[in-house]
């Protein structure tokens, strides 16, 4: 795998993004800001779930007035998202801890100006949050709603912060489809050392989503590029956290927990492989040192994988073994394998964490 592009390194509160910092899954809420209660229960949802930092919507000012109570009732790292309005960015800076702008819909340079000096003031990072759909006038003209056309939105903006002072920043460069989203990303890295947040926007529902984002993100992060991330997905909040997770999991950035390797089941399965392999996922779900194993149908493949694996069962007939490192330590029962292959995946990783 390629190494990871070093980046600079920012503070989204005590969240590092970018440099040797791991790769920070995030998403947002739908609430209504001002609905305090309603938003911080979002927001501790996200966080049980896994989240490293967390986004609100502020559309007026009565929701930038709420994040002082939000972010009383929090401890995750807030970012205020913004559009169109300056003085919504104002109030948020006093509260959040980062300021997602479109500078684009912001329009008029000193108003972007007054927001740069109030982050500033905070020491809080902006993230250049470029999205095809919104691209300023004199960009959509010239390149139309293309990757170019994002990275020139993304290049300008960026020297327009730089000239201001001002190098805590972070760019998106999201489009609703992978193949405009992940050359925009490719185009602009080598043009700058700033993090990359991720992210396919408005990808759909939970099935396409989790496909547009596994594509386009996985590359990315195959690439090395990427610093923090969001998967956009029409469900519920939980699911963005455990599909980003599993994203950057598959993708080899993250080793932690177990890597299930199962077979997809043939003709010549000897056992109910969808039940165990399901039961094994809900009971070491709670297991984070990294380690191999596979599950597999019948022996057809088993043995072999086993020798790669840390922890296997190999299913045969009404009986199957459970090996560690590729000897066989147990010959049991059907109905025994799988606890005893969750006793020997608990006691490896009590010896190797
Ligand atoms: S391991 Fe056996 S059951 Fe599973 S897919 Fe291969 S041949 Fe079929």
């Amino acid at each position: 795998m390629k190494e990871r592009v070093k980046t600079k390194k920012i503070y989204v509160g005590n969240v590092a993004v970018g440099g040797d910092a791991p790769i920070s899954v995030q998403s947002m809420t739908y609430s209504d800001t001002h609905n305090v209660a309603a938003t911080v229960e979002q927001i501790n949802r996200l966080h049980f779930a896994g989240a490293d930092i967390v986004r609100v919507a502020v559309p007026e000012m009565e929701d930038a007035y709420a994040l002082k109570a939000i972010k009383e009732q929090i401890s995750l790292p807030l970012v205020a998202d913004i559009h169109f309005n300056y003085k919504l960015a104002l109030e948020a800076a006093k509260w959040v801890d980062c300021i997602r702008l479109n500078p684009g819909n912001i329009g008029e340079k000193n108003r972007i100006k007054e927001v740069v000096k109030a982050c500033q003031d905070r020491s809080l990072p902006i993230r250049i949050g470029v999205n095809a759909g919104s691209l300023e006038k004199e960009f959509e003209n010239k390149y139309g709603a293309t990757a170019e056309g994002m990275v020139a939105s993304a290049e300008y903006n960026i020297k327009f912060l730089e000239d201001l002072g001002f190098t805590d920043i972070k760019v998106s460069l999201k489009a609703s489809d992978v193949e405009r989203t992940v050359d925009a990303y490719r185009m602009l890295r080598p043009k700058n050392e700033y993090p990359f947040h991720l992210g396919v926007t408005e990808a759909g529902t939970i099935f396409h989503a989790t496909v547009k984002s596994s594509i386009g993100l996985g590359a990315l992060l195959l690439d090395g590029i990427g610093d923090t991330m969001r998967v956009s997905i029409t469900g519920e909040l939980e699911e963005e956290i455990k599909v980003g997770k599993a994203i950057l999991k598959d993708s080899g950035r993250v080793k932690d927990g177990l890597n299930i390797i199962s077979c997809p089941t043939c003709g010549r399965i000897e056992a109910d492989l969808v039940t165990a392999v399901a039961e094994v996922e809900k009971r070491t779900a709670h297991i984070k040192t990294p380690m191999d194993v596979s599950v597999m149908g019948c022996v057809v493949n088993a043995i072999g994988e086993a020798k790669h694996a840390d922890v296997a069962i190999a299913y045969g007939k009404g009986a199957g073994l459970v090996m560690l490192k590729g000897e066989v330590v147990a010959r049991l029962p059907e109905d025994q394998l799988v606890d005893r292959f969750v006793s020997e995946v608990e006691a490896f990783a009590k010896e190797n964490s």
